[in-house]
């Protein structure tokens, strides 16, 4: 079971949309996936059309009460599970206040969902922007972090402190720990900025290359999204892009990020 978080404490750039179309293109190659929405904003619940209804558990009774991943889940596709977000889980970080190990419950649920032999090839969690309480039993639940990012001058702004935090998990939580992959999103091609940006990014990493450092290893993807309006439209038809314009260069990039990433864990 691959467990990777999708985490940048900077909204706005990609998180959602590679956390479901990724989610979705693994399905498609036959891999059951499990997408874990840890966004109080439930993004990608909404994107991919789960039904607000208020029986359904979400995450928020997954970390806050007794409920089981698997009761959480809910169908999304032949190989798709999600388990879905609500605007409560805002108030998890206040809620968990007090609580002795609040950082391991989405660790120890999944280790629960294993023993019970409920496996899936895939479990991605699409995290807030933010590097709270949420984001931490993300990151210390998976073994791979991949970062979506935006080739925007300010790409690399706030890449200190997510990578301190990357760091600080490893030692004291979970030392499985790695930063696997950075992701371009919303990439235009043939501009200066976006070029001068990835290369930026690229000087960033091997330079920081150390093998003491969760990053060590870090791969930047082949395959950059590139800026596609159906990507943006698909969310409201709460469709993945597989679905809503399966011949869009969206669902070609994702398509072809599904099938690097398989590649890494050297699967193909
Ligand atoms: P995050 O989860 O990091 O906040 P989202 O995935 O929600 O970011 O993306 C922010 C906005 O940009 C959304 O409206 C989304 O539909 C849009 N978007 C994301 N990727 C692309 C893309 N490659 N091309 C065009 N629009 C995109
Ligand atoms: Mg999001």
């Amino acid at each position: 079971m691959r467990r990777i978080a999708i985490i940048n404490q900077k909204g706005g750039v990609g998180k959602t949309t590679t956390a479901v179309n990724l989610a979705a293109a693994l399905a498609d190659c036959q891999q059951r996936v499990l997408l874990v929405d840890m966004d109080p904003q439930a993004h990608a619940t909404l994107h991919l059309g789960m039904p607000a209804d208020a029986k359904q558990p979400t995450i928020y009774d997954v970390l806050i009460g007794e409920t089981s991943l698997t009761e959480a889940a809910q169908r999304a596709g032949e190989h798709l599970w999600v388990v879905g977000s609500h605007i409560d889980l805002a108030a998890a970080e206040v809620e968990l206040a007090g609580v002795v190990g609040r950082e391991l419950i989405l660790r120890d649920r999944l280790a629960a969902m294993e023993e019970a032999s409920q496996t899936f090839d895939y479990v991605l969690v699409d995290c807030p922007p933010s590097l709270g309480v949420l984001t931490l039993n993300a990151l210390a639940a998976v073994d791979e972090v991949l970062l979506p990012m935006q080739p925007h001058f300010l790409a690399l702004h706030g890449m200190s402190k997510l990578l301190d935090t990357i760091k600080l998990v490893a030692t004291r939580l979970n030392p499985r720990l790695k930063l696997s992959g950075v992701v371009y999103c919303m990439y235009d091609a043939g501009t200066r900025l976006a070029a001068e940006v990835t290369r930026d990014v690229d000087e960033f990493f091997a330079q920081s290359r150390d093998a003491r450092t969760p990053w060590a290893q870090v791969q930047t993807f082949q395959t950059r999204v590139r800026r596609n309006i159906r990507l943006a439209e698909a969310p409201s038809f709460g469709k993945s892009i597989f679905s809503y314009a399966p011949d869009s260069n969206g669902a070609d990039d994702y398509r072809r990020l599904a099938e690097e990433l398989r590649a890494v864990a050297g699967e193909q």
